[in-house]
């Protein structure tokens, strides 16, 4: 092995806060009865009818590449989804399945970013986003949300950050890690600055259908000016419990999906075939599995705001997603060290915000994704450690 490679690598991409997630899935190892509301990764099933799909595919011979771009079912369902969906209107050849959404972020930047132009992204938001800009040799430009705003990202906080290089807008919305669903007014305000500024956006909306308390998600290329320079970002491992298929999507107009599936096809050539048949049988299959889901998310968020209303811990209520953004600032400890402690005292895992691309060690993001019964659970580790936290902050003052 060439002993320069992992200086080069270091070098290109930060690593970040990464170490700090290592160290924590090590400890978590070699703990007994962790609770781990950590990872942004279902705890339910697939349903059986997309599994199903999988296997026949399988047995039926579904073990080649595919049209690079997808399987044309697929997309020309993923087209009538989005339109569904209140979105654009699509052609097949404007929509690419992707290994996974976290592939289609990487393609976008890879595509149609150059380097030394500026990314964009909110802050906290999901730390993929600052990972691909750098590999594009972009420079990330964070848009700082608050909690006392609902960690509302607003265009006139966007409008602050730009300047002559900005080239990317990216909206995470619903927002992975704060759960922030950007009001539909504000996209659209969001909307008319980028076409004033003329910016690309990426609209990740993979945890569209995962909302709460009558929240609704307004596709961001659905608007006046934006089809045309909007990549709509989805997928299926959030809404149909499909992580582990590596499925994903993007839907953008030639122009932009053109360049985007050839970086896909050297990424990845395709996704794999049977995820495809999979996440086809989801879309066209019954869709009461995503509303259970989303019940199920839903009242664990009400279980853990309860809990967290009662630790004293301050947080947004989120509409979207399934997770709960908490600030940890009133145990006198750092989001670091408090997930730390939370860990080994408390075994219970938890990351802090940092990992999200936050620059305050202030915040953790609790994932909703384990029965009511270990959320209650781990809810009650959790006071447990902050009572002790809070008693030797006072001891100590
Ligand atoms: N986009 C957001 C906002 C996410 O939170 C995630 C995963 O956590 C992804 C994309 C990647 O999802 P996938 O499993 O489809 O690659």
């Amino acid at each position: 092995m060439n002993a320069e490679s992992p200086v080069r690598f270091a070098r290109r991409v930060k690593l970040r806060q990464s170490s700090l997630r290592t160290r924590m899935l090590d400890m978590a190892a070699g703990l007994k009865d962790v609770i781990a509301l950590g990872r942004g990764d279902p705890d339910l099933a697939t349903p059986p009818h997309i599994v199903e799909a999988g296997r026949k595919a399988l047995a039926e011979g579904a073990t080649h590449y595919t049209h690079p771009q997808g399987l044309p079912a697929l997309r020309e369902a993923i087209a009538a989804s989005i339109a569904a969906d209140g979105g654009a209107a699509y052609a097949a050849d404007e929509i690419v399945v992707t290994a996974g959404a976290q592939e289609a972020i990487f393609a976008a930047m890879l595509a149609l970013v150059d380097p030394g132009e500026e990314v964009v992204v909110p802050s906290p938001g999901y730390n993929t986003y600052h990972q691909a800009a750098e590999l594009a040799e972009a420079a990330t430009v964070t848009v700082p949300t608050y909690e006392q705003d609902g960690f509302a990202l607003t265009a006139e906080a966007v409008a602050k950050v730009l300047t002559p290089k900005s080239r990317m807008l990216c909206l995470i919305n619903p927002s992975n890690p704060t759960g922030m669903v950007i009001p539909p007014n504000e996209v659209e305000k969001l909307a008319k600055l980028a076409v004033a500024r003329d910016l690309i956006v990426v609209s990740d909306e993979i945890y569209a259908k995962l909302v709460y308390d009558n929240a609704r998600v307004q596709p961001a290329a659905a608007l006046p000016g934006m089809r045309e320079r909007t990549i709509t970002i989805g997928g299926f491992s959030k809404a149909y419990a499909m992580t582990g298929w590596r499925v994903g999507w993007f839907a953008a107009p030639r122009a932009l999906a053109a360049p985007m599936a050839e970086i896909h096809h050297g990424l990845a050539i395709c996704a794999a075939a049977a995820s495809q048949h999979a996440a086809l049988a989801a879309l066209t299959g019954p869709q009461d599995c995503v509303d259970e889901f989303r019940r199920t998310y839903d009242a664990r968020r009400v279980v853990m705001m309860a809990a967290l209303d009662r630790m004293g811990l301050g947080y947004a209520k989120p509409n979207g997603a399934f997770y709960l953004y908490a600030n940890v600032a009133s145990t006198g400890l750092n989001a670091s060290a408090f997930c730390l402690r939370l860990l080994e005292q408390g075994r219970v895992m938890i990351f802090p915000g940092s990992l999200f691309g936050d620059h305050r060690d202030d915040y953790i993001r609790i994932s909703l994704l384990q029965p009511v019964a270990k959320i209650e659970e781990a809810a009650r580790r959790m006071a447990a450690v902050v009572a002790a936290i809070r008693a030797e902050t006072k001891r100590s003052a």
